[in-house]
């Protein structure tokens, strides 16, 4: 089993054995430094470096540490933020070119599993959307002609194949599905086979430019004439931070009764909708059914949202055993299309690949082939259309106006209800929570064996106050998305630092 940014076990993670590295550190100066061992970071390193280009891969804990292990792993085409958002943000020929990048990143992806004999379970499958009730049926009618204009092949059904209630359904062909890590992990073999070198626990904590662009990663200092930052969200302060919005989504694995596993991938029409699919791991079958959608931080009771989604799971299908339950983040862009390309703000030399709504399967792959192209200097109609500088659109607009609201109200509004330090004394084993004391406050987490950990609340990234996410028993800051472990430790991106420690014994009596 590896690790992941979490407390909570993902199938995918359980297994997996640590990645066996295979290349050692010789020189401190490459063409490019790839940071983050996600799809993202690993498939980018593999096609640059396939492409002639001297890589080094960083990445703060072990591959598939991020998102790639926490994710569900939907080859789809049939995407998050629907075609007629996108059409109507971007217009449809917009719209028709991510649709045929999607469809060309399954094949991609198909393709090199086929090409390194990657075990990976890649299977290619129908979608399923589905409405259940007449506001549905509207939005899932418009959703199908924006999709078909867009190039999908999309059909009407009336019943679906699974036992699931409908008012109407799609079915859109050319869709897939895989297991993430062992397809990461066969790649980053690949990737150190053809010369790269990665470098597992090594965070990246200072980017400068001195002609090259020079990394801090611990004791180390590394040159690049390029640097590619996928981090899922990029580290420090950047403009993109107010322009992604971090989610966290549930998701749960169970074993049926009978063995009657959905085939195909479905999506309910709720909000936020449920996600459905099932994948064989090491001979035995999994249902995986993900949901609960809630901005990071914003959710008062995380155990309530696996709960939520277990009782879903159990009234759709006939579950013997659920055997995984985890949660992971993304990250929503304001216009709807991911930002791939030179980071805003930043020396020309310096890429970014974020954005990705719950596509980063797609969007993750597509950022790697396009970013090859764009330091090869091949001409990609994607490079304007994901630009991370493009002008804002109007759609996106008032998205962007409410998520900034929200995060000014996280700086005003600086402390959950007041308690007191009296308030520690309830505090349960494995339970965490943010204390105002006098003039101060702290964010005290009890271990399981009663003993206190207290730390500063407040976001190292842009000052914010964490809170406690009780599923993942991590400090979770609603304004960007920045996580931490209960000492403090960062998770996630954006913040590079450790919340402060501070010492309770000190403060309390
Ligand atoms: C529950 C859930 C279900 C999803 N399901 C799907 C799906 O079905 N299909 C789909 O296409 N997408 C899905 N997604 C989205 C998709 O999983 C992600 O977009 C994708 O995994 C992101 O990959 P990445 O490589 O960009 O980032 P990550 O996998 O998060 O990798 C980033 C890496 O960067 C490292 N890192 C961060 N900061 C530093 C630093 N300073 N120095 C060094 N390393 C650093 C991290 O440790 C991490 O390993 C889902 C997302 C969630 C939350």
């Amino acid at each position: 089993m590896i690790n992941r940014d979490g407390y909570t076990i993902s199938l995918w993670q359980q297994h997996i054995s640590a990645f066996p590295l295979g290349s050692t550190l010789q020189a401190h100066v490459y063409d490019v430094i790839i940071v983050g061992g996600g799809i993202t970071g690993v498939t980018t390193a593999f096609l640059l470096q396939e492409a002639g280009f001297k890589c080094l891969l960083l990445e703060a804990a072990n591959l598939g540490y991020g998102t790639t292990g926490g994710t569900t792993a939907h080859l789809n085409t049939l995407l998050d933020v629907s075609y007629e958002t996108i059409g109507k943000n971007f217009g449809e020929q917009v719209a028709r070119a991510v649709a045929v990048a999607s469809a060309n990143v399954i094949g991609f992806i198909e393709k090199m599993a086929q090409e390194y004999a990657i075990d990976c379970g890649f299977k290619t499958a129908d979608a399923y959307q589905y409405a259940q009730n007449k506001e549905q049926d509207d939005a899932l009618a418009s959703q199908a002609t924006a999709a078909t204009n867009a190039g999908l092949d999309v059909g009407r059904v009336a019943t679906l194949p699974l036992p699931l209630r409908c008012t109407s359904a799609i079915q859109v062909k050319g869709q897939a599905m895989f297991s993430p890590l062992p397809y990461l992990y066969e790649l980053a073999k690949e990737f150190e086979n053809i010369g790269g070198v990665i470098l597992e626990n090594t965070r990246v904590t200072n980017i400068e430019h001195k002609g090259k662009v020079e990394v801090t990663a611990g004791e180390h200092t590394f040159a690049g004439r390029k640097l590619v930052l996928a981090t899922h969200i990029p580290p420090g302060i950047n403009l993109l931070h107010l322009r992604c919005i971090s989610y966290r989504s549930y998701a749960v694995a169970a074993r049926l009764a009978q063995n009657d596993y959905p085939q195909d991938l479905y999506y309910d029409m709720e909000e936020p909708f449920h996600y459905i699919r099932s994948q064989e791991v090491d001979g035995e079958q999994y249902l995986i059914v993900g949901g609960e959608d809630h901005k990071t931080g914003h959710h008062e009771n995380t155990n309530l949202c696996f709960r939520q989604l277990e009782a879903w799971v159990n009234k759709h299908f006939n579950v013997l055993e659920v055997t995984h339950r985890w949660s992971s983040q993304f990250y929503e862009p304001v216009d709807g299309l991911p930002y791939i390309g030179q980071l805003p703000g930043e020396e020309e030399d310096v890429y970014v690949a974020t954005g990705f709504s719950g596509n980063g399967m797609i969007y993750g792959t597509i950022a790697a082939l396009l970013l090859r192209d764009m330091l090869l200097g091949v001409l990609n109609e994607l490079e304007m259309i994901f630009d991370p500088n493009r002008l804002k659109p109007i759609a996106g607009f008032s998205n962007f106006i409410s998520h900034n609201a929200d995060v000014a109200m996280q700086y005003v509004n600086k402390l959950l209800p007041a308690a007191s330090l009296h308030l520690l004394a309830d505090l349960a084993p494995g339970e965490g929570r943010v204390i105002k004391y006098e003039s101060g406050k702290m964010a005290v987490y009890k271990d399981e064996g009663g003993e206190l950990h207290s730390v500063s609340p407040v976001c190292t990234h842009l000052k914010c106050d964490v809170s406690w996410n009780s599923g993942e028993k991590s400090w979770d800051c609603p304004c960007h998305g920045a996580r931490y472990n209960p000492d403090g430790q960062v998770l996630n991106c954006p913040a590079t630092m450790a919340l402060e420690p501070l010492h309770v014994a000190a403060t309390v009596k």
